[in-house]
């Protein structure tokens, strides 16, 4: 039941957006460094980051890793925070290098749970960008939770306003098949339907998914 409703929604998103294609990036390690910028900032000052590192010639786990946090705080101010998330960056890069000599493909051999539970030991590194990192860095049947899907699923009256991150992504897990190219394109298009419609005041005219049950609490999220 759960799962053709998430199919109806997922279908309604897929007709009018099309595949997102994410995550937009060059490589593996390129996901997991946008996926800790992305933090509290939209995409295209990431993007911004991401380029200020490349024609630095440092998108590179050993040149990150030996550069100053100084250097690289500037290097990635467009993405905004950037004392915090260069901090960030280290110490997922101390951990990486720690951990698998710097080697982020090493990284694919580790079971989703231990690596999870990796990914999240690291200060800075909470649910949501874990989650990123193994679904759109690592392809694991992780499924990304974020405002936008909180959102939207409350307003559809599928989920509980007060369903911590763990309850929501147990939801999406235990109802939808286990497809991790599905759950990549899925958040993709709750992301696009969120920025475009499901904002914090609802545009419902219009929303592909307009013609389906919900109510909107103008208090919640
Ligand atoms: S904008 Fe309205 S119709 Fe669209 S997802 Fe949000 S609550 Fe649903």
């Amino acid at each position: 039941m759960e799962t053709d409703k998430l199919m109806r929604i997922y279908q309604l998103l897929y007709d009018r957006y099309g595949p997102q294609k994410w995550w937009p990036a060059d490589g593996r390690f390129e996901v997991i460094i946008g996926a800790i910028l992305t933090q509290n900032t939209n995409w295209k000052n990431v993007e911004k980051a991401i380029l200020n590192l490349k024609q630095a010639n440092a998108m590179t786990p050993t040149s990150l890793h030996i550069m100053e946090p100084e250097c690289l705080a500037q290097l990635i101010r467009p993405a905004g925070y950037y004392n915090i998330k260069a901090q960030r960056l280290k110490n997922f890069l101390n951990f990486l290098f720690t951990e698998y000599d710097g080697e982020v493909d090493r990284l694919e051999t580790i079971p989703t749970d231990q690596l999870r539970n990796q990914l999240l030991a690291i200060k800075g590194i909470g649910a949501e960008t874990a989650d990123s990192i193994l679904l759109y860095a690592y392809n694991r049947e992780v499924f990304v939770v974020d405002t936008y899907t909180c959102r939207i699923f409350f307003r559809h009256l599928l989920i509980e306003p007060e369903g911590g991150y763990e309850q929501v992504r147990y939801f999406f897990e235990s109802s939808l098949p286990d497809d991790s190219d599905l759950f990549n394109e899925y958040h993709a298009l709750l992301v696009q339907a969120g920025k475009e419609y499901c904002k914090p005041k609802a545009k419902c005219n219009g929303c592909p998914l307009e013609k389906l049950p919900h109510e909107i609490d103008p208090l919640a999220y």
